[in-house]
């Protein structure tokens, strides 16, 4: 006799109410899903494409090792990359720790001291605050002399084109735009409305450098901030662009001066981006780009069905379920430290991985406040995989991300609700 995938759900926890529920909350979002599968049709292409006309070939899948010179595989990567995105050069490197690193060396490369760095999407992302040295950090930005200012997103999340204007003057060198919402409760940015504020910026200062931090926003979009304007964009390989294969790494495609530049800072003045070995990454790196357009659609599906279903129970979710969507991110606002800590056990009990343990919080390194996280991922710590995390601090937002696979997404996410309900925090009834 052969298993229902209604038994599969009860012996794994989900009892007939949650599948109920989750079932309904589905049959509504079916040409939500047909449009992302065509999204993935259009930026698979493009990825494809991309391999196509840079001649990938099988010895490209092999790394090197110790200086690393002449890594033809790495070069294929990064122009890979370049095609894809649409620049003039890229750095993608197992050699970038992480985003925040990414992000790091593209700012520290292409600013001088004297020079102003402004942001016009409001506070930039936790762990840049030391980066940047909001929070005084050794070896921050400003210790080096590079001052910051920020201009705050308008109550809409829409950009401030006065302050943005007032706040430019002879010293703003490099602009910071975030597309993901990151921690926050502001809207995720449109590339299109990303490409307005890059074109009023150009007429006040033409050769500005503008940056945008593309974490979490890579394929979710036929475009890319690179494709309006952006002098560099910057992210994590074990987010959108790694597709889940990718162990490490992060990524620059810009044009070639700021990618030179930032090269500097990733290896040395003088050796930039003609070292550093690749240590058997670059079939993973090129695999995992090569999947990131389904597995990006696959979050996507999986962000849509989250807001759909908390927005039925009542609860407040960014975005709203009927909103057009320019990252993976998905919050809810579940009103307690309980609702989060139920939350975020739901979502582990549905990984592939380490299902079995109770996510806690804990103090990051780089976060102001306590932050639970659930994951259960084959890449420590990738949030392309399905995860949440959730600063401990009001109104209780738990941010959730990702998903390998659609299925996988689904019981994680009915699993998080089954949590909910079993702490009487929820009633389907
Ligand atoms: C994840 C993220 C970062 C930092 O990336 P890490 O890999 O965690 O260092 C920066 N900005 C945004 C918007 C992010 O989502």
């Amino acid at each position: 006799m052969t298993t229902t995938v209604s038994q599969l759900y009860q012996e794994m926890g989900i009892d007939a109410d949650t599948l109920a529920f989750g079932e309904s909350v589905l049959e509504g979002l079916k040409d939500r899903f047909e449009a992302i599968d065509a999204m993935a049709e259009q930026n698979g292409l493009k990825v494809l494409h991309a391999m196509q006309e840079a001649r990938l070939s099988e010895a490209h899948l092999n790394g090197t090792t110790g200086y690393g010179y002449n890594d033809t595989g790495r070069e294929a990567i990064e122009e890979i990359y370049a095609r894809a995105f649409h620049t003039e050069d890229a750095l993608v490197r197992p050699l970038i720790a992480c985003g925040t690193h990414a992000l790091a060396i593209a700012m520290s490369g292409n600013l001088r001291p004297g020079d102003e760095l402004l942001a016009v999407s409001g506070r930039p992302y936790d762990t840049l605050e030391e980066v940047i040295g909001i929070r005084p950090s050794k070896g921050s930005l400003a210790e080096y002399g590079v001052t910051y200012a920020e201009v705050e997103l308008l109550p809409d999340s829409s950009f401030d084109y006065d302050g943005i204007k007032k706040a430019i003057n002879d010293r703003t060198r490099l602009i910071h735009i975030q597309r993901s919402r990151g921690y926050s409760s502001r809207k995720s940015l449109s590339v299109d409305a990303i490409g307005d504020v890059i074109a009023f910026i150009r007429t006040i200062k033409p050769e500005v450098i503008i940056m945008v931090d593309n974490c979490y926003g890579e394929f979710v979009e036929e475009k890319e901030p690179s494709d309006v304007g952006a002098d560099m964009i910057v992210g994590s390989l074990i987010k959108n662009p790694g597709g889940g294969l990718a162990p490490i790494g992060g990524y620059i495609c810009g044009t070639k001066a700021c990618v030179e530049n930032a090269a500097y800072r990733l290896t040395t003045p003088g050796l930039g981006k003609e070292v550093g070995a690749t240590l058997g990454t670059n079939r993973l790196l090129l695999q995992g780009f090569f999947q990131a357009p389904t597995v990006t659609a696959s979050a996507l599906k999986a962000a849509l069905f989250a807001s759909a279903l908390y927005e039925k129970l009542g609860f407040e979710v960014f975005p709203a379920s009927n909103e057009k969507r320019t990252d993976i991110i998905q919050a809810v606002t579940l009103r307690s430290a309980e609702g989060i800590n139920a939350f975020c056990r739901g979502i582990q009990k549905g990984a592939p991985v380490d299902a079995y343990v109770t996510p806690e919080p804990w103090d990051m390194p780089g976060y102001d406040d306590p932050v639970v996280m659930a994951a259960g991922a084959f890449v420590s710590g990738s949030s392309i995989e399905l995860s949440a995390d959730a600063p401990i601090r009001a109104p209780y937002n738990v941010y959730f991300q990702g998903g390998l696979t659609w299925p996988s997404a689904k019981l994680g996410i009915l699993m998080s609700l089954q949590c909910l309900k079993e702490d009487n925090l929820v009633s389907l009834s």
